[in-house]
């Protein structure tokens, strides 16, 4: 098992691609064309190993070997099962007396400690082979053997078909790192992240630059972490990503930025969130929409394993208007149909009422998505828990209409349907049999935010009945370009803030709506969409002082002292440039099928932000507080107290 994804991940990283030859013969110096062509990499150089368990075949035949690993199993005192990164490989205990303290290390040693073993690569006798196992034609005949350390009772095994809650995981991390998923997705991204360092830095000039994780606030944006200074009252705060500097970058001339960043912002537990998070961050100068899209392109496709189907670039592109008016939403999973059709001219002469009502309001829509053989798939109570959920959450009421099923479930509004209507619905919808219609109405935006719920919740209801929708071999990019600049807050919506964030350039057609119609202006901003969730985002931005200026104090209310070393840059001949992060961790979850960004980060926080193995956060002697001028207010509220003093083995992830 360990040795096909191994080999898998080689094969899908290492080899050069076609695609991409021409382009490193065509512009790198010689020594990169030699490391290009030496790609598989030597894994045992500089170490007590002449191989790696997982590498041996039949063409090491009769090779002395020493091999360091995991004892993964022992069988009847006469075979032990050797484990290292690259697979598993069957050690041939010696049964002679000669060899007696071999036998006596290899029999003693407890499962999952760290042996070496040095012997002869011999064939397995015919019959004995494992076909199952990479090495399964093949053993080791061992001569000598060391104990390297014994391995204590274990919390879990090292077994990947053994389940275990992910809060043992997350408690010995070191242990589970141990699996050959983590394994796989550890290694993936590391290679991943080489080839994007390679065709950023090696294929388009770009500079790796550093910058501080040690700095001050930010207005507007996600919260962030304070770390304390021992200036009385002055505090740092974590960058919740590169922004300020990346820019200021360019006004210093570094005008192709790159960085594998650590991000940090504290917004709480969120599912497919982490406190601190990796992306690769990009600024360049002289650079538009297109120039940033076709890079990010490019380099997509460079890094991509080769064992998945191939990127076809250029993405698709669709405005965020479409995103919402066909999703319901500014990431829309493209993977599967199911788009939400307005229907408010069908029923613009409905005797049914609260159509009539939605239609007679500003902004009101009729606005539906058909599920198709939802009648098949979808049972009553789910169709009723859909109703609820919309009724509870949503304050939207939504009706199932069935136009061409042979089960009708007495759908209050089917029978108000006047036939001339059905026929509509049935061609608009592109109707067909067994399928179900999902209808609601009222005001533009909350109908279709509902409806795009709807439409996943029903992807997942019809794949729960065993219908492939969203395929997982199937990677579906998209751009979704022409956001408004500005978006109405939610706790006050009469006020607004940066829908990307503050350095973000007008649309240059909109320009002159920022001094009369601020909500109407698009923006140059662009995220990156993958199959439903977003994995980058971008502008280009302001480089001119005075509007940065104006948008700051003016229209998002912000302190522009805080931003005026920024704004004084600005000043000081910043190029026009333009940027973009794509958010690594979310594309390795995706790329690797992980069911959570948990399990492509070697060492995460749990749901609520705790380290499940050191504790952390964890407490300070108030003495230790003293340089920091910081006394600790403890809660009074029990429950909060509690729920800062969780216990590390809590099952909170
Ligand atoms: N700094 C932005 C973010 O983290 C990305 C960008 O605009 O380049 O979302």
């Amino acid at each position: 098992m360990f040795s096909c994804w191994l080999s898998r991940l080689y094969w899908a990283l290492s080899k050069p691609t076609g695609r991409t030859k021409p382009l490193i013969w065509s512009s790198l110096s010689r020594s990169l064309v030699l490391s290009s062509q030496r790609r598989i990499p030597e894994l045992s150089s500089f170490v007590a190993r002449t191989n790696t368990c997982g590498e041996l075949r039949s063409s090491h035949l009769g090779q002395e070997v020493t091999l360091c690993g995991w004892i993964q199993y022992r069988r009847q005192n006469i075979f032990l099962v050797l484990r290292d990164f690259n697979g598993l490989v069957q050690v041939v205990i010696p049964q002679d007396e000669s060899a007696a303290s071999v036998k006596k290390i290899l029999c003693e040693a407890p499962v999952e400690s760290v042996v070496q073993v040095s012997g002869i690569v011999i064939s397995r006798p015919p019959g004995q082979e494992n076909p199952k196992m990479p090495t399964g034609e093949i053993e080791i005949k061992v001569k000598t053997a060391k104990l390297l350390n014994s391995c204590k009772k274990l919390p879990f095994e090292i077994k990947d078909f053994l389940k275990k809650t992910e809060a043992l995981r997350l408690q010995y991390r070191y242990l589970d790192l141990r699996s050959s998923q983590m394994q796989y997705n550890l290694r993936l991204r590391s290679q991943m992240v080489m080839k994007m360092r390679e065709y950023l830095c090696n294929l388009h000039g770009f500079v790796d630059v550093e910058t501080p994780t040690l700095f001050k606030r930010t207005p507007g944006g996600a919260k962030e972490f304070v770390i304390p200074s021992r200036e009385p009252g002055k505090f740092y705060s974590l960058p919740q990503s590169p922004q300020q500097f990346k820019q200021l970058l360019m006004v210093g001339g570094l005008d192709r930025y790159f960085q594998v960043a650590r991000c940090y912002r504290d917004e709480g537990s969120r599912p497919d969130r982490q406190p601190e998070f990796t992306q690769i961050d990009i600024e360049m100068s002289f650079v538009d929409q297109t120039g940033i899209q076709s890079l990010i392109e490019g380099l997509v496709q460079y890094s991509w394993p080769n064992d998945k189907d191939p990127v076809v670039v250029p993405f698709p592109s669709m405005t965020f208007a479409e995103a919402l008016a066909g999703y319901g939403t500014d990431k829309p999973d493209t993977r599967f149909g199911m788009k939400i059709v307005d229907i408010s001219d069908v029923f613009r002469n409905t005797e049914v009422r609260f159509l009539q009502d939605a239609l007679s309001k500003p902004q009101g829509t009729v606005k539906a998505i058909c599920i198709p053989e939802g009648a098949k798939y979808l049972k009553r109570k789910d169709i009723e828990s859909i109703r609820k959920s919309a009724a509870d959450r949503f304050k939207q009421e939504v009706l199932p209409v069935f136009l061409k099923a042979s089960r009708n479930w007495n759908s209050p509004v089917g029978k108000l349907i006047m036939e001339e209507q059905g026929l509509q619905l049935i061609r608009l919808l592109e109707v067909q049999e067994e399928d179900v219609v999902l209808l609601t109405a009222g005001e533009r935006e909350k109908a279709c935010s509902l409806l795009g719920k709807l439409r996943l919740e029903c992807a997942d209801l019809l794949e729960a009945g065993g219908v492939v929708l969203r395929d997982p071999a199937l990677f579906c990019f998209l751009w979704v370009v022409d956001f408004p600049l500005f978006l109405p807050k939610e706790e006050n919506p009469k006020e607004l803030e940066s829908a990307h964030h503050p350095f973000t350039a007008p649309h240059p057609s909109d320009v002159h709506l920022l001094y009369t119609e601020p909500q109407k202006v698009r923006s140059q901003h662009y995220d990156l969409v993958l199959n439903g969730s977003e994995i980058g985002g971008g502008s280009i931005r302001i480089h001119d002082a005075e509007l940065q200026r104006y948008i700051l104090a003016t229209i998002l209310k912000e302190d522009v002292k805080l931003l005026s070393h920024l704004l004084q840059a600005l000043d000081c001949g910043a190029p026009p440039h333009g940027g973009i992060a794509l958010g690594l961790d979310r594309l390795m979850c995706l790329i690797t099928g992980a069911p959570s960004i948990r399990d492509v980060i070697a060492f995460p926080k749990s749901f609520r932000g705790h380290d499940l193995m050191s504790n952390a956060p964890d407490s300070i002697p108030p003495e230790e507080l003293k340089p920091y001028h910081i006394q600790v207010s403890w809660p009074t509220d029990p429950e909060a107290e509690k729920s800062s003093l969780n216990h590390p083995c809590h099952p909170e992830s």
